[in-house]
């Protein structure tokens, strides 16, 4: 057989790709760090006012409770919110929602930072638009619609009357003697619930990075996921007026930065960008909705739309693709689809090998693009430069936007490119990069999130099972589920969220099968007049060596990326990245045994008692 011809399956081929490959080793290498996900630092201790609530009104007071529920939802984000639509559908109305922040909204509660946005477009990522009836205002939404939209969830399916609010855990126990979880709170709360759900986020916990002196620094800071307003001025929109007169600094260039950048570089009187690593940026073309368009929609059409983005963000086939955006445009060039296009043109499949060629050539075609679209956007050519990513399109959140580059074509605004290496030092002053120090009136932390640390340290609490057992324990070597939902020695404590399911690029789409599948299995408990549901140990043992066998880590494809948190911040082996333990079904396979298994009616591999 004749390997087949990559000029003729891709077009022109302008570049040489062992010399790419050799660049994005190199730039690899400047980056890999002994200390990988240990260089940054929790944020506990004297760091813990970097995750105050700064939306809130200081002292919020309430009496303890001492009562009961059915059903306490932990997380009042998209996860949260949707687990208790479907309860509620299921007829369970005894819910009450726990969350640490002081409204719904999670993840949306606390990005409130100028030009947060969602780049997932917003017909599929918003949930329950036709339970509630609305339809978003542009293709991609910005933050405070999003925040509202979780609010008008909450409000639809009456979940604030019994919510706890501004409470966090600091306990959760499984009593035998009343077949229920005791859930103890930072409110001085102790109350008992029949089922727990767990819907923490997979991104929650921010983190910092741990740069020598971080301690010193005598102007003003914060997280972007704690936006000080009061400081800047503005709001999510912008209008940041309070800056016009400081020197700002922000350290991060992942998707946070991307987004606020432009309006740090609109309104500050001069903002330094402290960059180690650029991130790819794409084209962004949002749209207000069109009217006649909403008009023409269907009963049932947010699934239909959320199922053909979910198949082809997936590497499978639709005859349409009805977002068309790219997201699916990325996936069609550089997964399975574009396999399946080459062998239509070759007439046969294509081999291992040809399909990995195929896949890295396309990539180095989609990154040449987003390389040549800095250096169209960007006048001076050794900033493009430094803007350029040199690594394959998923080692890192492709970005999407288009003011994002221009940016660095404002007088005001410099690109401190730190070459891989991050920032040196911070002083009392300012920061100290590439040796110099450059000093500032506030600095900005656009370091994103844990990723890798252990479940129970970024949830804030451990869970004390059956026979006393916890679940930092029982997970010490690793996540240990059934479907991803539950755990052996955890009755009816159940998980939403990244625990060894499938990922897919609509969050909600998997947190909505989960909710679905949970409210599914909790409703037949109780049909059956069963207190306790739990998985075997055997259901578990399989479950987790199918994980073992079929997770999709990538370790190869990741061992040649730029470090991050998909990565484990480029350490060998990548069991904790972001993407480790996932189902290697994939999203669209994945939910389908999920939905098998219901079918099926016996709800194998759990013990009802
Ligand atoms: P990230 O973890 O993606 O980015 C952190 C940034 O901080 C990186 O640029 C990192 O550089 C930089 N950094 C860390 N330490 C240092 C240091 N010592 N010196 C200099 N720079 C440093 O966090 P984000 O908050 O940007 O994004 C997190 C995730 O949240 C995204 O990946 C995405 O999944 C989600 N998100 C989604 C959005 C959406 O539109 N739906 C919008 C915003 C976020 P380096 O790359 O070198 O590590």
């Amino acid at each position: 057989m004749q390997a087949a011809n990559m000029a003729e399956l891709l077009g022109d081929l302008d570049f040489d790709p062992t010399a790419l490959k050799e660049k994005y080793l190199s730039e690899r290498d400047k980056r890999i760090r002994d200390d990988g996900n240990q260089q940054y630092v929790e944020v506990t201790a004297e760091f813990s006012r970097y995750i105050d609530d700064p939306y809130v009104d200081p002292g919020f007071t309430r009496d303890p409770l001492f009562d009961e529920v059915e059903v306490a939802i932990i997380g009042g984000g998209f996860g949260g919110l949707l687990m208790a639509a479907r309860m509620k559908e299921a007829g369970f109305d005894d819910i009450r929602m726990i969350e640490k922040a002081g409204d719904f909204g999670g993840t949306w509660y606390w990005n409130r930072y100028p030009g947060a946005m969602c780049d997932v477009e917003s017909y599929c990522y918003l949930p329950l638009l036709e339970e509630l009836n609305y339809m978003p205002k542009n293709k991609y939404s910005f933050a405070p619609e999003i925040l509202e939209h979780s609010k008008n969830i909450a409000r639809h399916y009456n979940l604030y009357d019994n919510a706890c609010l501004q409470t966090s855990i600091t306990n959760m126990t499984w009593e035998p003697s009343s077949q229920k979880w005791i859930i103890e709170t930072d409110r001085g709360d102790k109350m008992r619930a029949r089922y727990v759900a767990m819907a923490n986020g997979p991104l929650s916990r921010p983190k910092l990075p741990g740069i020598k002196g971080i301690n010193d620094y005598k102007g003003h800071t914060f997280h972007t996921s704690r936006w000080d307003y009061n400081y800047t001025g503005g709001n999510s929109y912008g209008n940041l007026t309070n800056l016009k007169d400081k020197r700002v600094g922000i350290i991060g260039t992942g998707a946070t930065g991307v987004q606020c950048i432009p309006h740090l570089g609109e309104w500050a009187k001069e903002l330094y960008v402290f960059q180690r690593t650029p991130s790819s940026i794409d084209v962004r073309n949002n749209g207000e909705t069109d009217p006649n368009w909403a008009a023409t929609l269907q009963p049932g059409w947010q699934k239909e739309r959320m199922d053909n983005f979910n198949t082809l963000v997936s590497g499978g086939d639709q005859e349409v693709d009805l977002v068309a955006d790219g997201w699916t445009d990325i996936m069609r060039n550089l997964t399975g689809i574009a396999a399946k296009i080459a062998s239509r043109k070759l007439g046969r499949k294509l081999t291992k090998g040809e399909r990995a060629e195929l896949m890295e050539l396309s990539d180095y075609k989609k990154m040449n693009f987003i390389r040549q679209r800095a250096e169209e956007v960007v006048n001076d050519p050794s900033v493009a430069e430094k803007l350029k990513p040199w690594y394959r399109q998923f080692c890192k959140r492709p970005c999407f936007h288009d003011e994002y580059l221009h940016t660095y074509n404002r007088e005001n605004v410099t690109l401190v490119d730190t070459q891989g290496k991050g920032v040196d030092e911070i002083t009392s002053n300012g920061l100290i990069a590439n040796g110099k120090e450059y000093e500032i009136d506030c600095l900005i932390f656009a370091t994103g999130f844990e990723v890798g640390t252990s479940y129970t340290r970024r949830a804030g609490y451990d869970i004390i099972g059956r026979g006393g057992q916890s679940l930092s324990d029982h997970w010490s070597e690793g996540l240990r589920t059934f479907q991803g939902l539950t755990s052996h020695g955890f009755p009816n404590c159940f998980f939403l969220g990244f625990t060894q399911t499938a990922i897919t690029v609509n969050v909600p789409h998997a947190l909505n099968e989960q909710a679905k599948h949970l409210a599914h299995i909790i409703g037949k408990a109780k049909s059956q007049n069963t207190h306790t549901i739990e998985a075997t140990g055997m259901a578990e043992e399989e479950y987790v060596a199918e994980i073992r066998k079929t997770a999709s880590t990538g370790s190869r494809f990741y061992a040649e990326c730029t470090p991050g948190y998909y990565n484990s911040e480029g350490q060998r082996g990548n069991t904790a990245g972001f993407f480790s333990d996932m189902h290697g079904a994939g999203p669209v396979r994945f939910f389908k045994i999920l939905e098998q298994w219901r079918a099926q009616g016996d709800l194998e591999g759990l013990e009802l008692s």
